[in-house]
């Protein structure tokens, strides 16, 4: 039986006004702060295997099904949500992705979705000027030196993107004759794990990683960092690239740019930043500062799902020079980009994706109906609760922080040991009171807090602290009173 489109209108219509009501109760926060569920738990929960029976069902049976989806999903709007680095979309990037939802342009080539390739280019050169880096023209000019990039399906692919065009700038030959085997990768320890996998997707094998030298928080020390790429080339091993954090994903702390950037080019080694989390806060003055040395970097990565309120995903990798970039995907270096009649703009040459969805709307429409000022207002206002929660947080007895945050990221510990913390995190996430997440900084797990949500506020951030405390109080007694399982 074909479903008449006049149903799926209405069902359309009804769900956005579901979504809608669904959002304001959370942000409100009178629905659970999470969803989360066991798997066998959903399954049957949410019948999501009988449901599919006898399609279709009837509009009132997905009314339903979507209102159990939207309470048991992530509620990235509940205050008390302030867990992964997720942005919680502006409804304008989220009016984007319905957009493109109907409109489906995969524009890794022009002719799929010349709009949608005009704004990426828009959007490209948007992040190019924030970063202090030439424009790429509307044509392509010879001798003409300027920045270029793509925008990729998360910062994973980008990381890989900007790691492939490292590769091609030390070993050419590795597009053709496959991957010689004395390459090094020099990084921090605490890296984002895409860089380890981008390394051994590359063909390098994660032996290929060398560690750089750290302060105990996992900041890379510049002036040990030259001796590492000494010790490297004597040992026989080329360096492919070096690879700073803005920030580190588990402390929201960055590496020194400025001197690892000044270090790379007097040492002539690619200078990759996985800036991921923190190029937002470009946007800002009171932030800019962080990112002090990033137009040093040959390449730089950008989340627009993080700090731009961009729902997911959508990525950036940006190039200095647009001539590095030009040979990551061939060994031939050209103006791939501007098509045959260098009237176009593909993205295919440059990219891992084939179809590709228009992400750059998003971006464009935060650009659009918010503006780039309060889109660096927001960066500039969650950094500034990151310092609020810390005062919160060292201001109570028994909690501490290993750092003051340079970010909206935040690590804490309640007194007790490393199990009581993740304890205490894993039953806030089942009793769906608060949504925190753990993380490990130099070898001792903490709590962690990623306030991306604008309506975190001093006073959610206390309520959440107090839950903390009074779930580690209850640990504390359980385990005092009742004797231990047998293991
Ligand atoms: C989030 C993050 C990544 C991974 O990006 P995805 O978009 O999740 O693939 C890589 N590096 C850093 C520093 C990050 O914070």
């Amino acid at each position: 039986m074909a479903v008449p489109n006049r149903f799926l209108k209405d069902v359309f219509v009804d769900a956005l006004d579901q979504l809608a009501e669904h959002i304001e109760a959370t942000e409100q926060g009178e629905r659970p702060a999470t969803g989360y569920r066991p798997l066998s738990q959903l399954l049957d929960g949410l019948q999501l295997e009988q449901r599919l029976e006898q399609p279709p069902v009837s509009h009132a049976e997905f009314a339903d099904f979507l209102s159990g989806y939207l309470s048991h999903s992530v509620q990235l709007h509940h205050p008390f949500h302030a867990a992964h680095q997720v942005a919680i979309p502006d409804t304008a990037s989220a009016l984007a992705s319905l957009v493109n939802g109907f409109m489906n342009n995969p524009m890794a080539i022009y002719e799929m979705g010349p709009v949608g390739a005009a704004i990426e280019f828009v959007v490209i050169n948007w992040m190019l000027k924030h970063i202090g880096w030439a424009q790429q023209p509307r044509r392509p000019e010879v001798g003409l030196e300027h920045g270029a990039g793509v925008l990729t399906h998360g910062g994973s692919l980008a990381n890989l993107t900007g790691l492939l065009a490292a590769r091609a700038r030390v070993a050419p030959e590795a597009w053709e004759q496959g991957v010689p085997n004395d390459l090094a990768v020099l990084v921090s320890p605490v890296a984002h794990y895409s860089v380890a996998r981008a390394v051994a997707i590359l063909g390098l094998g994660e032996r290929a990683i060398v560690h750089l030298p750290c302060d105990e928080l996992g900041r890379v020390d510049a002036h040990a960092m030259e001796q590492t790429i000494e010790k490297t080339r004597a040992c026989g091993r080329r360096v492919m690239a070096v690879i700073a954090n803005a920030c580190a994903t588990a402390t929201g702390l960055h590496d020194p740019l400025r001197p690892m950037g000044e270090i790379c080019r007097s040492n002539d080694v690619f200078f990759h930043v996985d800036a991921c989390h923190g190029a937002s806060a470009l946007l800002h003055s009171d932030t800019a500062h962080h990112l002090d040395g990033i137009e040093l970097a040959d390449v730089v990565i950008w989340d627009a799902h993080k700090m731009l309120q961009v729902s997911a995903l959508c990525a950036a990798v940006l190039f200095r020079d647009h001539r590095s970039f030009d040979v990551a995907f061939s060994q031939k270096a050209s103006y791939l980009a501007y098509g045959r009649d260098a009237e176009s703009y593909d993205s295919l040459p440059r990219a891992v994706e084939c179809t590709k969805s228009a992400m750059g709307v998003k971006v464009y429409f935060n650009l659009l109906l918010r503006g780039e000022h309060a889109l660096g207002q927001f960066v500039a206002d969650r950094y500034a609760m990151g310092k609020t929660a810390y005062d919160c947080i060292v201001a109570r007895d028994r909690f501490s922080c290993p750092y003051v945050p340079e970010t909206n990221i935040i690590c804490f510990r309640i007194e007790g040991d490393d199990q009581l913390q993740q304890s205490v995190r894993d039953q806030l996430v089942a009793e769906r009171t608060a949504h925190l997440t753990t993380a490990e900084v130099g070898g001792t797990t903490y709590l962690r807090m990623t306030l991306m949500n604008p309506l975190t506020d001093v006073e959610a951030i206390n309520t959440i602290l107090d839950m903390v405390e009074q779930k580690a109080d209850s640990l504390l007694t359980s385990t005092q009173t009742s004797p231990r399982l047998a293991s």
